[in-house]
């Protein structure tokens, strides 16, 4: 069975309780003692003024023995008083007590000097104090044991061991009446919170939980959950926009493969006309599957699954070999592929990433630009040791508007050209993901009519 409550409200209350029973208990204890001490100390300073009394009412006679002046006075009535002669015979004995005695008197007690007190308990029950001292009385030294009872200051204590009995139980009750009362109202804000939490689910994630007080920790809970759904529902709907955008890009292909087929199917064509049907199909089959390529990279770069091995890179020789992956394709419309670069310019990459940025930049110099024209491939040491590859084209440039987006999913600046040329809005984003993942950066400048200059900067050191 489990012991401790569930229920954070009952939880705080017992603590709360409990360690207020602990500090009362110890505050309780502590002023028991303290009274019991005052009490006592009362106690023997009376038994001390008695002991003064006493010593002004004795007188010894001429011939040895011992007289008390008024020795009728209620004082000695109401006393239980003891005195010895030195040799331990009792001189004189007043006894209101009937019926009790005390025990003899030990041996120490008989060598002490000083006064002692002590605290006794009569056959009877009854306690009582004692105090027993040595007087010089005219030359003679006497024995004195003086006794008062204890009851009065037992009975004193009993009263606040009452007193404090009833307070206790009572003062725990109210104040853990009054802790649940508090707490549940504390805790009012958790509950509107998992109440309005549980409404919440991807259908209203733009939905937030109640702030009640923004500077209190519940309100800084709130705030931090608001937060998360805020990032959420960023998530959520770029996901769904990329899942509709990707749907439709998927389309376009698809029907471009039902509607070639479909013509084909029409009449009896000559040989030849097939082989142009199925070679129109074949190439939006590239497509899609470029397209798939793109979005199959994308969906493993958001989920973080690509393993990035950062290695320093000889930037040359690697831009060589990209370059000869391009070159058929530059071929084609009869231009120029030139890289101006140093073989000593480094850079920290990862292998894939950089040869996927860098294709991409390249297929798109390539695809926009004119025929017969010039792309470059420059690359530079930049400040504080950092490589910079600059691709050049002279096509018709990004007007500053669509500069930033372009780095944006599906983005294209005029959709049928860039379908036309089999683009598909994802080349810019993958390379731009594709450079921070390995902690650089890429910008675009450019000029409408002269062309554009994409730059990545890279780090040339381990981080
Ligand atoms: P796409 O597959 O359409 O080329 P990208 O993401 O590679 O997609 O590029 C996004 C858009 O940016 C393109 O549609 C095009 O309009 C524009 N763009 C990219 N590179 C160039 C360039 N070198 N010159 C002119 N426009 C460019």
């Amino acid at each position: 069975m489990r012991l401790t409550p569930q229920n954070v409200r009952t939880r705080l209350t017992l603590w709360y309780v409990l360690l207020l029973a602990v500090i009362l208990l110890a505050y309780a204890g502590i002023t028991m003692g303290l009274v019991f001490l005052k009490f006592r100390n009362d106690l023997d300073r009376q038994l001390a003024q008695d002991y003064e009394i006493i010593e002004d009412l004795i007188a010894v006679q001429p011939d040895g023995s011992i007289r008390i002046d008024s020795e009728d006075d209620p004082f000695f009535q109401e006393r239980w008083l003891e005195i010895w002669s030195p040799d331990w015979q009792v001189v004189y004995e007043s006894r209101p007590f009937s019926g009790q005695s005390l025990p003899a008197l030990s041996n120490s007690d008989k060598a002490a000097n000083g006064f002692r007190f002590r605290s006794l308990r009569l056959d009877n029950g009854a306690r009582v104090r004692v105090m027993l001292g040595k007087m010089n009385i005219e030359g003679k030294r006497l024995f004195i044991r003086i006794i008062r009872s204890e009851d009065g200051l037992w009975q004193e204590l009993a009263k606040l061991a009452m007193l404090m009995l009833i307070a206790l139980p009572l003062a725990l009750v109210i104040a853990g009446f009054g802790g649940y009362i508090f707490v549940k109202r504390l805790l009012v804000p958790v509950g509107r919170m998992a109440t309005k939490a549980r409404k919440i689910s991807s259908e209203n994630l733009q939905e937030r939980l109640p702030v009640i007080n923004a500077d209190d920790e519940f309100g800084n809970l709130a705030r931090a959950f608001n937060e998360l759904l805020e990032r959420l529902q960023i998530a959520f709907e770029r996901l769904k926009q990329f899942t509709s955008d990707a749907a439709h890009e998927l389309r376009t292909p698809l029907t471009a493969i039902r509607s070639i087929g479909e013509v084909g199917l029409q009449d009896q064509k000559a040989p030849g006309h097939y082989r142009e049907v199925i070679g129109s199909i074949l190439e939006e089959n590239q497509r899609l599957t470029h397209l798939v390529d793109s979005l199959l990279f994308l969906s493993r770069a958001d989920s973080k699954a690509f393993p990035i091995q950062m290695e320093s890179l000889p930037l040359q020789d690697f831009i060589a070999e990209i370059v000869e992956i391009m070159l058929p394709l530059a071929e084609e419309k009869k231009q120029t592929l030139t890289i101006q670069a140093d073989g000593a310019t480094m850079a920290m990459a990862d292998r894939a990433l950089l040869r996927q940025a860098l294709l991409n930049l390249l297929d798109n110099a390539i695809k926009y630009s004119p025929e017969k024209s010039e792309v470059v491939i420059r690359v530079a040491a930049a400040n504080a040791g950092d490589a910079v590859i600059e691709v050049i084209d002279h096509g018709p440039g990004i007007a500053p508007e669509h500069r930033e987006k372009i780095f944006t999913r599906f983005y294209r600046v005029d959709k049928g050209r860039s379908r036309e040329m089999g683009g598909s809005g994802l080349g810019l984003a993958i390379a731009k993901w594709a450079v921070q993942a390995m902690g650089g950066s890429i910008r675009v400048e450019s000029e409408i009519g002269k062309g554009s200059s994409f730059k990545i900067l890279l780090s040339a050191n381990q981080q």
